[in-house]
């Protein structure tokens, strides 16, 4: 058997773009090392979840771990607060919150607090509480954002905003939309009570009074969602997994299907990323794991930012730095892809497919030698990402056999 690499470089699908004659960044970018690798497999075109679905990077990892959205997709939710770094378990309940300013009858004067910006970790961490058992965490994001998450046995997220979405309203009590979510609107509705008596004193609010600011004094909770209740990674497959990556909602992930995370010193899921040391912490990681997901995040972020010359110089960092993986194709199956394209012509996620490629020594090649988009449309495959795991269990020889 042989060990397991998926490197995926965020976003990596792009369109012909004018900056670079015609060419997308990834065909315009100096890249023997990937070339090397296409030269020495299997390759091809990958759908993002199926053909045409423009999928945002949770959908897609998850898909690309073998797990279907469609049916575990639980909504944004929980993948926000993963995203804000918040642990998120199976069965954690999370909501999409807001710091806002209330009157003394909890009527909404701002949604935002001034569009607070300053503080919020502050006022997030004094939030964090247990009641009855139950662990109430907040975490703040951009500006007026947080997320809470709440874990404990039998939640459900079958209850009410208390988040009125109106100013001049009355924040809601939060109530269960089904027998089920009873249970879990109380015990949101006594947090909230405590809440409101925390950052009422909370020296945050009382120097944004001092300064003329109207102060952050209640959470306004919406889109509860309940984490979804996926399989342990290495129960599914058998193989102990880790995952290296610089953004939270991709190592949020991978820990809540039990992968070991592995932090990297610089590694800051931006395009100044420490490249080298993620390749060498993924090499020490293959010694005591079977699989390894490596996420490299600054391709997106460079396609976000419409930056097709910042783009083409991400993807020649993470040639350079994959350059020692070339001695391990002996006993790893390499695959790399995107998890969907971020074209720099639309700053955000199309549904193009992206190319992939699958190299390890002594199985079969095809005859694509470049590791781009038009190349990669004449290599031998044209998947799902659904099926990349199953084709990677079986070039590893892991898979079991279909029928007698
Ligand atoms: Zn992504
Ligand atoms: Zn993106």
């Amino acid at each position: 058997m042989k060990k397991i690499v998926l490197i995926v470089m965020d976003g990596l699908g792009d369109r012909p773009n004018h900056v670079l004659h015609g060419k997308t960044a990834l065909q315009a970018a100096y890249r023997p090392n990937l070339n090397y690798l296409a030269s020495m497999g299997i390759n091809g075109m990958m759908h993002p979840i199926k053909p045409g679905i423009r999928s945002g990077s949770d959908t897609s990892h998850l898909s690309l771990l073998g797990y279907d959205p469609e049916k575990v997709y639980t909504g944004r939710g929980p993948f926000e607060a993963l995203g804000i770094g918040l642990e998120v378990m199976p069965g954690d309940v999370a909501f999409r919150a807001n710091f806002a300013t209330v009157d003394s009858n909890d009527v909404v004067i701002d949604r935002r607090a001034d569009r607070i910006s300053q503080g919020t970790d502050l006022l997030a961490s004094s939030l964090n509480m247990e009641i009855e058992g139950y662990s109430f965490k907040v975490k703040e994001g951009v500006e007026h954002r947080a997320a809470l998450v709440i874990h404990g046995p039998g939640l459900s997220s079958e209850v009410t905003d208390s988040d009125p979405h109106e100013v001049g309203k009355k924040v809601n009590t939060v109530r269960g939309t089904d027998e089920s979510g009873t249970r879990t609107a109380e015990l949101v509705n006594r947090f909230l009570e405590s809440a409101k008596k925390i950052l009422a004193s909370h020296p945050v609010n009382e120097k944004r009074v001092k300064d003329g600011l109207k102060p952050a004094n209640q959470l306004l909770l919406r889109g509860a969602g309940k984490a979804p209740d996926l399989e342990p990674f290495g129960k599914k497959y058998s193989m102990k997994g880790a995952c290296i990556a610089g953004i939270p909602m991709i190592t949020g992930l991978c820990n809540m299907i039990g992968m070991e995370i592995i932090r990297v010193k610089g590694a800051t899921g931006r395009t100044d990323t420490n490249y080298e040391g993620k390749i060498s912490a993924l090499i020490r990681a293959l010694k005591t794991n079977d699989f390894v997901i490596l996420n490299f995040k600054g391709t997106d972020v460079a396609g976000h930012d419409g930056d097709p010359l910042l783009k083409k110089s991400v993807i020649e960092r993470v040639d350079r730095a994959i350059s020692p993986l070339k001695d391990l194709l002996e006993d790893t199956v390499f695959a790399i892809t995107g998890d969907h394209s971020t074209p720099c012509s639309m700053k955000d996620h199309s549904g193009d497919h992206v190319p992939i490629l699958f190299a390890t020594s002594g199985n079969l090649r095809d005859r694509v030698r470049h590791f781009d988009e038009i190349s990669c449309m004449d290599g031998a495959l044209e998947i799902n990402s659904i099926n990349v795991m199953d084709y990677l269990l079986q070039l590893s020889e892991r898979s079991d056999k279909y029928g007698a």
